[in-house]
């Protein structure tokens, strides 16, 4: 399927416009294994043109041309730019944008690609985490980017992501989740696995936090499942060598695009 959800976030500011988003797994796309098919991941040892393929027809799919995305180079941290235009941002973790004709794109492969949606109608916001990320506060980072444009969060949608009994960890790891995050984010991320060993659910986690800064249960919805156990979905830590699936969002109503 693709893709595997899609929605459309009305404005609730009469001023502002619905914010449109999609989110992918590994149908749908030109790659050949293993990176097939829907991989958007540049830089994993694809083809530049099938990965080119991909992205045009994610563009396609929220009707903007091939040429209107903007993509992150993640490095696991708790940067976050402001995408005025399209491009691969390097070294950042979080992309906000209020260009209408733009969708801003998170991407991975077992870490947690989110999307969120500003309530003034004006602001979206992507962000990519992992457990470096969650400890880094990449999610405070995310919502205090689009609290700088005077705007709260009125939904959240988290991809796709490893769960906590598939991403066992070291001890340390998991003290370091515990040692950095507040008690309830902690709490939910971290999950003892039936042979003892403690496991991160960063997904978890990271609505653990989004809950935290504000936004109600309703507000966040989580699509896919884990992807270690999905084959429908790309997973390093069970494949090695894979691809990147993703969401994008951008400002607009498809129905009203001439794209
Ligand atoms: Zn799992």
């Amino acid at each position: 399927m693709f893709p595997i959800a899609a929605g459309l976030v009305p404005s609730r500011n009469p001023g502002g416009r619905p914010s449109s988003w999609a989110a992918t797994g590994r149908s749908g796309g030109v790659s050949r294994p293993p990176y097939d098919s829907l991989n958007l991941g540049a830089h994993v040892g694809d083809d530049e043109q099938a990965v080119g393929v991909n992205l045009s027809r994610l563009a396609r799919l929220l009707a903007v041309p091939a040429d209107r995305l903007a993509l992150m180079d993640s490095v696991h941290g708790a940067e976050v730019a402001t995408a005025f235009g399209p491009g691969v941002f390097s070294g950042v973790d979080g992309l906000v944008t209020q260009e209408p004709d733009l969708v801003i794109v998170a991407r991975g492969a077992d870490c947690v690609p989110m999307a969120l949606v500003g309530d003034d109608g004006r602001t979206v916001a992507v962000a990519h985490c992992g457990w470096q990320g969650l400890t880094l506060g990449i999610v405070d980072a995310i919502v205090d980017a689009i609290a700088r444009y005077g705007s709260g969060i009125d939904a959240a949608v988290l991809g796709p992501a490893v769960c906590g009994t598939c991403y066992p960890v070291p001890p340390d790891r998991a003290a370091e989740v515990a040692a950095r995050c507040s008690t309830s984010v902690a709490a939910a991320a971290l999950v003892t696995r039936q042979d003892g060993q403690m496991g991160i659910d960063v997904r978890q986690g990271v609505e653990a936090r989004l809950r935290e800064r504000g936004l109600a249960p309703e507000a966040i919805r989580l699509v896919g499942g884990c992807t270690v156990e999905d084959r429908n979905l790309f997973s390093f830590r069970r494949d090695g060598r894979t691809g990147r699936q993703g969401i994008g969002i951008r400002l607009g109503d498809l129905a009203r695009m001439d794209t």
